[in-house]
């Protein structure tokens, strides 16, 4: 069965002229699907019972199940989601002072083999549908009764390895009669796939660029991140150029800082010339220690160091407050399943 939460507006009505039916009933489909975010299409009371019932032998909904719920005592939540075919995804609520925001994933596991990070050393097992995706948005909305307002794609996965469906997934969320949520609250996070970050330039899309860019030279950033050996920091570099030369948006860089590895000073030098005099911010996170991992966290020092190095040298950079880092929810502690 087809599931209704992968179609655009345009697909659908596409969809519902085949059936038989007049493009309008795909506009009522997602004001039910989008705004009222039913789970039944017997809740739709305004398509005839025939139309139902066409509707329900062709298409799902796609409720998730919620497996497993954990609670952090800053408030952030973490949902293991079944997402209907056996498999399970990690997503995270976060609630700041202007709202709540969702770590959303992309991917059933990820093939980028970052060597922090606890998604890796699972096995990939598929890309996760546009419908997929926002449904870990809606689910978390229904379950707590709230309206997000922050979408960010750094759980399981690389988003831009699922390229089409994660542009069809923010132009849901983004779409009026979709989520409704403005671009500019979205954000895509990347270890750097160069050829999809020009491509992304060219979508007309205002969502925000992260890049984990997380090291200096590509002899340390190969060893932290296979990635660069297949697009090495000039080449990323260059390609974030031409993304803030057409988008006009500042990319916001991620180093998650790692005691005794990039977490000095003479690191902190060569990022402000590597970045010095582009539209940029530079986030800093402690980095989060995972399960026979070969980093442990820099010291609060040397991470105030480093950022105080990086803003009086014209870098913007904060440091990300560590949310949920007592449920496994914090950056880079996602996994497919809680094993
Ligand atoms: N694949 C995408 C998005 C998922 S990771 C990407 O690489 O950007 C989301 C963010 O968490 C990335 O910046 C990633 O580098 C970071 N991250 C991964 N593991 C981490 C860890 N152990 N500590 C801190 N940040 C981590």
């Amino acid at each position: 069965m087809k599931n209704i939460k992968d179609y655009s507006l345009e697909e659908l009505k596409q969809e519902m002229q085949s059936i038989g039916e007049k493009p309008f009933r795909a506009e009522q489909i997602f004001q039910w699907l989008y705004q009222e975010k039913v789970k039944d299409f017997d809740e739709m009371t305004n398509l005839s019972l025939t139309l139902r019932e066409k509707l329900k032998q062709a298409y799902t909904i796609c409720n998730y199940n919620i497996l497993k719920k954990q609670e952090a005592k800053d408030g952030t939540k973490k949902y293991l989601f079944d997402v209907l075919d056996g498999n399970a995804i990690e997503t995270v609520l976060m609630k700041y002072h202007h709202g709540y925001s969702i770590c959303v994933s992309s991917q059933i596991g990820c093939k980028m083999g970052c060597k922090f990070c606890a998604s890796t050393g699972i096995n990939f097992i598929r890309n996760l549908s546009a419908g997929e995706i926002i449904e870990q948005i809606i689910a978390v909305e229904q379950d707590e009764n709230i309206r997000i307002s922050n979408i960010v794609f750094m759980g399981i996965g690389e988003p831009l390895d699922n390229y089409e469906n994660v542009v069809k997934a923010i132009r849901l969320i983004n779409h009026p009669k979709g989520l409704n949520i403005g671009a500019r609250h979205i954000s895509v996070s990347t270890s750097g796939l160069v050829p999809k970050i020009y491509q992304l330039a060219e979508e007309n899309i205002q969502c925000t660029l992260s890049i984990s860019l997380h090291a200096t030279t590509n002899q340390k950033r190969s060893s932290m991140m296979p990635v660069n050996n297949s697009y090495p920091i000039e080449e990323l570099l260059q390609a974030c150029k031409d993304y803030i030369a057409k988008t006009n948006r500042r990319i916001s860089f991620e180093y998650a800082l790692a005691k005794d590895n990039n977490d000095n000073l003479e690191d902190a030098k060569q990022l402000v010339k590597l970045l010095k005099g582009m539209l940029c911010h530079v986030n800093l996170i402690p980095i989060n220690q995972i399960e026979n991992g070969a980093y442990t966290k820099a010291t609060n020092e040397n991470i105030m160091k480093f950022r105080d190095y990086l803003n009086d040298h014209g870098i913007v950079a904060t440091i990300r407050r560590e949310l949920g880092s007592d449920i496994e929810a914090a950056c880079g502690q996602l996994r497919r399943k809680n094993l």
